[in-house]
């Protein structure tokens, strides 16, 4: 895999140092076996669909034998994917993953969840929000919904 492959991101210290310790928190959790990773978070880490339209998701790359980068055809969302995640044995599997994973991948996976947790209102704001881009680019300095 090529650097041209790759692009950086910017992480304020306190959150890289804050990341490495919730890493820490959620491997000691997950390794004690005292709770189960239900559907919905497995669906989070490995999904089988778009959170945002519910088409199905390809492999775009892999980036090592357990993590890929996935990505819908149809909305053009994409991100990292757990592959090796079964529903059956995840507990234990998951841990020694998240041990693993470069930050930006975790990143990744934290907006996932965001978006997962929000997919029902992101599967209808296609019209509602049309100006979203320009926003974003800072064109519209202020928005009146
Ligand atoms: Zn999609």
């Amino acid at each position: 895999m090529s650097s041209l492959d790759w692009s950086s991101i910017r992480i304020p210290k306190e959150l890289k140092e804050s990341y490495e310790k919730v890493r820490m928190l959620l491997v000691r959790a997950i390794m004690s076996g005292k709770f189960e990773v239900g559907n919905k978070v497995a669906e989070i880490l490995n999904p089988t669909k778009c959170p945002i339209c519910g088409s199905s998701l390809k492999t775009v790359r892999k980036l090592s034998n357990s993590v890929e980068i996935a990505k819908c055809e149809k909305c053009g969302y994409s991100q990292p994917r757990l592959t090796t995640l079964s529903r059956e044995n995840m507990t234990i599997e998951l841990g020694l993953m998240l041990a693993k994973l470069g930050l930006g991948i975790l990143a990744g996976l934290g907006l996932a969840a965001l978006v997962n947790s929000l997919s029902d209102v992101l599967k209808d704001s296609d019209d509602a929000y049309e100006d979203s881009g320009k926003i974003i680019e800072g064109k519209v300095e202020e928005y009146e919904g």
